[in-house]
């Protein structure tokens, strides 16, 4: 039995994950929020983990009281991450917190030879060269949690030693599939949350619609699956039912298939090689009758083409556009910047400095100097 610390727990993420460990009874050693003190606290009651992490130091004194009369140690700030991430009675740890704070606790857990569930996308495209490197060193596996990922990684299981031609990733084209520019001039926060086909976390569907979420997804296979980013291509399937394909030498396509639900891709990764029963629906076709696929529109979306750049560019330029990307969606999401903010400034970001070595420090740089412009522009 795999015992599982989990970085994100109060989440969409770590919610399912939570549910999914439920049902099967999985050892939950570590859990971690952000600020949701009253559902961290349900989860601590449950769960009985060895630690607790509520990462904003501002709750850290309520949230050690609310628990104290339980034997969880809490922590709180990055060092707290970092400890919940490397705990010694986790072999597993499920990164599903949100955004680029992802990268040091990913590292940490992997220097200590942790087994990594991997949902935070982020953590991948702001320091993927490092993150994989680090891995081999340690030969510690890397699993994708991300839907699409899990389904290439499904499909190449296997025939790891066939070359690929392709990766066909799938995608669902979002709230505003089939909209132009002019349509998007007066898109509501509210409107934007709206997605088809998954029940995510805010800044995860935000980029859903404005498809920067695929374009991350790429850079994230580029470091998972070692290909090149034009041998990816990005389909849009409206039914979320593909959840990617991958096309060898001979031209055979798999493809993995299932209703959208996340707790899936989260089991397979905790209970990797191993298939047991998962808590959600089985797929049945004759509801979709007819899958229907997509270009997506490059015009009006113009984010995924930003992403193919920034990655073949490589050194620091995947980090400026995570970075600023989070920023944009952050202001977005207060009400600050409109939508189409987000499409016009990413397109920017080659002209900051991104030239640079991927090294920790850089990165860190690079971060706050992509935040910093961002909010030059805005505020
Ligand atoms: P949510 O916003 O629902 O949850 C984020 C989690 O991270 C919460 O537990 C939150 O705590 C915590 N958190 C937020 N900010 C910080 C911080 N600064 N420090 C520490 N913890 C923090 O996100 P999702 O679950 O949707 O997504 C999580 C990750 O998984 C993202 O990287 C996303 O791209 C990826 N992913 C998500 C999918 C989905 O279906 N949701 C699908 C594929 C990938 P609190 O609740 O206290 O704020
Ligand atoms: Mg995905």
């Amino acid at each position: 039995m795999k015992k599982i610390s989990i970085l994100g727990s109060t989440g969409s993420i770590g919610t399912q994950a939570l549910e999914v460990c439920s049902t099967h009874s999985f050892d939950v050693v570590g859990l971690l929020a952000y600020s949701n003190e009253k559902l961290l606290e349900e989860q601590v009651r449950k769960f009985r983990p060895k630690i607790a992490c509520i990462a904003d130091p501002a709750r850290y004194q309520s949230f050690r009281t609310r628990v104290s009369d339980l034997p969880v140690k809490v922590v709180t700030g990055l060092d707290g991450l970092c400890e919940t991430a490397t705990i010694r009675e986790a072999d597993t740890v499920l990164n599903a917190v949100m955004g680029m704070i992802g990268l040091r606790p990913t590292l940490a857990a992997i220097e200590a030879g942790k087994e990594i569930a991997l949902a935070n996308k982020e953590t991948l495209v702001t320091g993927g060269e490092l993150v994989m490197k680090k891995a081999k060193e340690k030969g510690v596996r890397i699993l994708p949690v991300d839907s699409e990922h899990s389904a290439i990684f499904q499909c190449i299981e296997g025939y790891r030693h066939c070359p690929l031609n392709k990766i066909l990733l799938t995608a669902s084209g979002g709230p505003f599939f089939g909209k132009k520019r002019e349509d998007l001039e007066k898109v509501t926060v509210e409107s934007a949350l709206k997605h088809p086909n998954w029940s995510m976390g805010a800044k995860i569907t935000i980029d859903s619609a404005t498809l920067m979420n695929k374009g991350l997804e790429i850079i994230e296979a580029v470091h998972l699956f070692k290909l090149p980013p034009e041998k990816i291509e990005v389909v849009v399937h409206r039914e979320s039912v593909i959840h990617s394909a991958v096309e060898f030498e001979d031209f055979s396509v798999i493809a993995q298939m299932g209703v959208p639900d996340m707790k899936i891709p989260i089991q397979y990764a905790l209970t990797y090689p191993k298939r047991i029963a998962c808590p959600v629906k089985q797929l049945n076709l004759f509801e979709y009758g007819t899958l229907s696929f997509y270009p997506y529109d490059a015009d009006t979306f113009p984010t995924i083409g930003v992403a193919q750049k920034a990655i073949a560019a490589g050194k620091l330029y995947p980090t400026l556009l995570n970075s600023a990307n989070e920023r944009l969606v952050s202001l977005f999401l207060e009400g600050k910047i409109r939508f189409l903010d987000i499409l016009d400034t990413v397109e920017r970001i080659f002209s900051l400095n991104g030239d640079r070595d991927v090294t920790l420090e850089n990165i860190l740089d690079g971060e706050e100097e992509a935040r910093q412009w961002v909010d030059s522009l805005f505020c």
